[in-house]
């Protein structure tokens, strides 16, 4: 398997997964067309379907154009029906997409949007604006609840598991990670590291799931500082996990 990331509009990742043994090729959340297509060309790859997480349009934007291009299976969350361009393929939690000879499983993750999934292939996660590289996606449609339990969920994978998120956010996030867990030794090094990377313009994507579970604070209601920051900022507040992860996600809504 390959996976290109491809840079889309202002910041978001489109990402080619090849399967290498048939040339196949899969479109994940192309924001736009004109950018995915000269990678399809340059790689000389066949592509066979579009992979949406999440119905957004910086998600959606360029299924129409590559449609009008290419014969495409295009996959999205069976509630998705009306609100995805093109969708053929209504998917749910554990149904496996093949592309060539890989095959990809499906993760409902709601809390973001309530059709938002995720795939995964091999140890490659896939997860839109649910997950970012240390941050998660605002709660548009979803509940604090939701987007706990979907997290939840994704932390259960395996370390090595490879985070391929929709959006370049990684320095604003941590930026907004050290005002609430600013003594974790891990966050301040990968901030620092983070800050040398984007100064060169390079890409943060993809993180591992390690690395989030140890300093992104959107996943880490267990945490002391974090629960005593959130008391400060809001004194009645529970330390259950799904009240600090709403309290958390205030607090960054507010930042
Ligand atoms: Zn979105
Ligand atoms: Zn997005």
């Amino acid at each position: 398997m390959k996976i290109h990331q491809i840079p889309l509009l202002r910041d978001n990742y489109g990402y080619l997964i090849v399967c290498q043994k048939t040339n196949q090729a899969a479109i994940v959340d192309p924001s736009e067309a004109d950018p995915v297509l000269r990678y399809i060309e340059q790689e000389k790859v066949e592509p066979v379907a579009i992979l949406n997480t999440h119905h957004h349009r910086d998600h959606t934007g360029g299924n129409e154009a590559l449609l009008a291009k290419h014969r495409l299976r295009v996959y999205a969350h069976k509630s998705d029906q009306p609100r995805v361009f093109g969708l053929t393929d209504g998917v749910d939690e554990g149904d496996t997409i093949q592309i060539g000879e890989l095959s990809g499983k499906v993760l409902f993750i709601p809390g973001h949007t309530t059709g938002h999934v995720a795939y995964l292939f091999d140890n490659n996660l896939f997860c839109g604006d649910t997950l970012f590289t240390a941050g998660c996606g605002r709660l548009f449609e979803g509940t604090p609840e939701q987007m706990q339990g979907s997290l939840k969920k994704l932390m259960a994978l395996p370390d090595n598991t490879k985070v391929y998120c929709g959006h370049e956010y990684t320095e604003s996030n941590l930026r907004f990670a050290m005002t609430v867990e600013g003594k974790n030794p891990k966050l301040a090094a990968r901030f620092e590291r983070v800050q040398g990377l984007r100064a060169r313009g390079a890409s943060t994507v993809p993180s591992t799931m390690e690395e989030e579970k140890q300093t992104n604070p959107f996943l880490r209601w267990d945490s002391k500082e974090i629960q005593t920051s959130v008391k400060a900022s809001s004194p009645g507040n529970r330390h259950d996990p799904v009240s600090v992860f709403a309290a958390v996600r205030k607090m960054k809504d507010a930042f």
